[in-house]
């Protein structure tokens, strides 16, 4: 029996992009080689919407589960399956269908085939095609029912260019977007479990990111900056390789404590915040942020915070969490693996001077007099002056 076990990535909304289209299939494809490096050497070919892998060798065969696994949480792909590719000859197709499915086909009661050919050449027709595996599938698993509507199991035969491909194992992939086909953006990472998840879900959107942390020493441990870390070298798996800039503010903080009302001391932070991403920003010529915040979520939440914030901004805030509720958001935080790192309990540069009673609906004038005390500009620029840089992986 002549096969090889290889993988087929099912492109997403990627094939609606028309001209741009093998931009973004470049794109995918880098993705897809940058997560599979560790685990094998595979080939990528990329035809009609289905990228191909396949291991060069039999160490990376051997570990072509790995592979697919791997390739389940790669942005830019709607469905992925393993499949027996074999010449375009029944005899032999028929010979490998019940062999290669008879895990799948042995757990089901019911299953139908779904024969595909993009190939006209072949000598039987797509219908033929289906019945006569049916047919086999039958003879070798008598329990099992045909089902066209429902069935547990669907066993697909493609016949395509060069080879045919049998696989009952599709699922769905990652979805989204490649990554960087839409761009890069700065996120504004914290210790917690919201911020993660922001940045994951415009990863998905084909954005690659940079971090910016807001770190507070000595009020913040360098334990809760390596949580941080932790959390951005986990991001990676999904987000591609990122620059984690880590920017401290405590006298930025002191001043603020020092000069300001102690109810207005969150958003005139959280607006210095916004003003040295958005300096940054400019300077990586990055032209979008990403936060985590989601609509009433907490005092610097509301609406009318919001909009003080937006006030000093000079590009779009991304904020893919505003209408989520926090289950939602846990949800996501586990499945892309931050979740346990975040819930650990350390201090946020944002939380250590909270006041007893913030203002949940800042006035702009009245924030704009507590400035008129600051020089803005030199406070941004010397935390900025101390920023560190650190590439992950
Ligand atoms: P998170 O769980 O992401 O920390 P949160 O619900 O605790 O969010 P806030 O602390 O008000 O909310 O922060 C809102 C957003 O501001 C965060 O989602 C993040 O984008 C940004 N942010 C907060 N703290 C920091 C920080 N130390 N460094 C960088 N960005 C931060
Ligand atoms: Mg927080």
């Amino acid at each position: 029996m002549q096969y090889k076990e290889v993988i087929l990535l099912k492109c997403g909304e990627i094939v609606l992009k028309g001209l741009n289209r093998s931009k973004f299939e470049q794109k995918l494809m880098d993705d897809v080689r940058r997560r599979l490096s560790p685990i094998g050497t595979y080939s990528l070919v990329s035809r009609q919407s289905t990228i191909y892998v396949r291991p060069k060798d039999e160490a990376s065969a051997a570990a072509i589960d790995k592979a697919f696994e791997a390739a389940k949480d790669v942005y830019g792909i709607a469905a992925l399956c393993k499949a027996a590719e074999c010449p375009k000859n029944t005899d032999e197709i028929f010979k490998i269908l019940p062999e290669y499915c008879r895990n799948e086909l042995a757990k089901a009661k019911t299953f139908k085939v779904n024969a595909k050919r993009s190939d006209k050449n072949f000598p039987l027709t797509s219908p033929e095609l289906a019945a006569l595996a049916g047919g086999v599938i039958l003879s070798r698993f008598p329990r099992l029912k045909v089902d066209l509507d429902n069935p547990d199991v669907t066993v697909t035969i493609e016949i395509r260019e060069t080879d045919a491909y049998i696989h009952a194992n599709r699922i769905p992939g990652a979805g989204g977007m490649p990554l960087g086909s839409n761009g890069h953006a700065l996120l504004l990472l914290s210790g917690g479990i919201d911020s993660p998840v922001a940045g994951h879900m415009i990863a998905k959107r084909g954005v690659s990111l940079t971090a910016l942390h807001f770190e507070s020493p000595p009020y913040t441990s360098p334990r809760a900056k390596q949580k941080v870390i932790d959390i951005a070298r986990v991001m990676t798996k999904r987000c591609g390789n990122m620059k984690l800039i880590i920017v401290p503010v405590a006298k930025l903080q002191e001043t603020l404590r020092a000069k300001c009302p102690s109810e207005l001391f969150t958003v005139l932070f959280r607006r210095f915040m916004m003003r040295i991403a958005c300096r940054i920003a400019e300077k990586e010529g990055i032209p979008a942020l990403v936060t985590g915040e989601s609509l009433g979520q907490v005092a610097s939440q509301t609406m009318e915070a919001l909009n003080a914030t937006d006030a000093v901004v000079d590009r779009v805030v991304l904020r893919p969490l505003i209408g989520m509720d926090k289950e939602e958001i846990v949800t996501i935080a586990r499945q892309t693996e931050t979740f346990e790192l975040s819930i650990q309990p350390y201090e946020d540069c944002c939380t250590i001077f909270t006041p007893k009673h913030p203002k949940t609906k800042p006035r702009i004038d009245k924030l704009l007099q507590s400035e008129a005390n600051l020089n803005i500009d030199a406070l941004c620029e010397e935390a900025i002056s101390e920023l560190e840089i650190i590439e992950l992986p």
